[in-house]
């Protein structure tokens, strides 16, 4: 049997990443449509102990070229891959690997290419895409023509248990040459570690621009002191210097799974869903009812934050 579906495994270091077994679930579902088989690409150094979750076939290319990640190494161990297992689908995420990578293998192999999907399908042979543009503010459906069609698929779109459940896959190893590949990964390292650690909190208050400037932190800070959790935010106010960067939550920031988050200010763009949205509870206040975090929240108000904020702490 061919292979249908080619999933990219995004992980850099330590574990396999949920999104690579959201893809692999979907991956299944489209491999059956398409009546072939579901295929894991690993690229790394000593990748012995990693799972395979459900793919039938595990491309391994174990190389020490691989062992820190440098993106055209990867990309030339990928398309290696891609042209022993010819696959009719690549499926990829919009996180580090498919961000670096996805836009740059389908431009090598002339192959047609969404990004950001939060679903794919297929109708008959052909896979369609369902991709967010402008934020989530619209979906476009995109009819793939050609063969593989690259998706990359925004992390949380699906969900990752049915991608864990797998045998013991046939286990291809790809050998090839990295000499010339470029840019040599020389190590990785964690930023420098800071006080606050969002990621540990059960309940975080969280700001974003809707705050409009730094002095009017102390607003959401008095909140959040009240509370007694760290205070947290979206990529502007961090990039604004109105906070350290790891108070950062999303896709270039910290994944937080609190029991609460309140969201204050915070549009909902792709890439702060992508470090917030299995929260347990999502409470937003955002003046604007069309404000794309309304679509995760579980409880929401257009109140002004100006007006709601205050009254809470003092309340609290
Ligand atoms: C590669 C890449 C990586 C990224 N990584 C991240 C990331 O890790 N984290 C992240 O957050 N973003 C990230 N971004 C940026 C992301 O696309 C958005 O630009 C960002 O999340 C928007 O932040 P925001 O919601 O605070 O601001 P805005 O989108 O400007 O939203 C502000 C919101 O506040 C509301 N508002 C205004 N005034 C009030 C008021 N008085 N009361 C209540 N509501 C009010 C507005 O209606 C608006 O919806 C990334 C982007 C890229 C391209």
């Amino acid at each position: 049997m061919s292979v249908a579906v080619l999933v990219v495994s995004e992980r850099v270091v330590g574990e396999v990443p949920d999104v690579t077994f959201e893809l692999l679930g979907k991956g299944r579902e489209i491999a059956s449509a398409l009546g072939g088989e579901l295929a894991i690409a690993v690229l790394g150094h000593q990748v012995g102990e990693l799972p395979f979750g459900a793919a039938d076939v595990a491309y391994v290319v174990d190389d020490p070229a691989l062992a820190n990640y440098a993106a055209s190494a990867v990309e030339a161990a990928l398309a290696a891959v891609v042209e022993a297992a010819s696959p009719k689908v690549v499926l990829m995420s919009t996180g580090t690997v498919g961000l670096d990578l996805a836009a740059s293998l389908a431009a090598r192999l002339g192959a047609p290419m969404a990004s950001y999907a939060v679903d794919v399908a297929t109708e008959g042979d052909t896979v369609v895409a369902t991709s967010q543009l402008y934020g989530g503010k619209l979906l476009a459906e995109v009819a793939l023509e050609g063969s593989p069609a690259v998706v990359s698929v925004i992390p949380g779109s699906f969900a990752a248990d049915a991608g864990r459940v797998g045998g013991a896959p046939r286990i291809e190893t790809i050998a090839v040459s990295l000499d010339g590949a470029g840019a040599r990964g020389e190590g990785v390292r964690e930023p420098e570690a800071s006080g606050v650690d969002i990621t540990a909190a059960d309940l975080l208050v969280s700001v974003g621009r809707g705050i409009g400037s730094k002095e009017n932190l102390e607003l959401v800070q008095e909140l959040a002191d009240a509370l007694k959790v760290p205070l947290a935010a979206s990529r502007p106010i961090i990039d604004q210097g109105w906070l350290p960067k790891p108070h950062q939550v999303g896709k270039s920031g910290k994944k937080v799974k609190p029991q609460v988050y309140l969201a204050l200010g915070i549009s909902g763009a792709p890439e702060h869903l992508e470090g917030m949205r299995s929260a347990g509870t999502i409470i937003a206040c955002n003046t604007d009812p069309k404000a794309p975090i309304f679509e995760v929240a579980h409880y929401g108000t257009t109140v002004d934050l100006f007006d709601l904020v205050p009254e809470l702490t003092e309340r609290l």
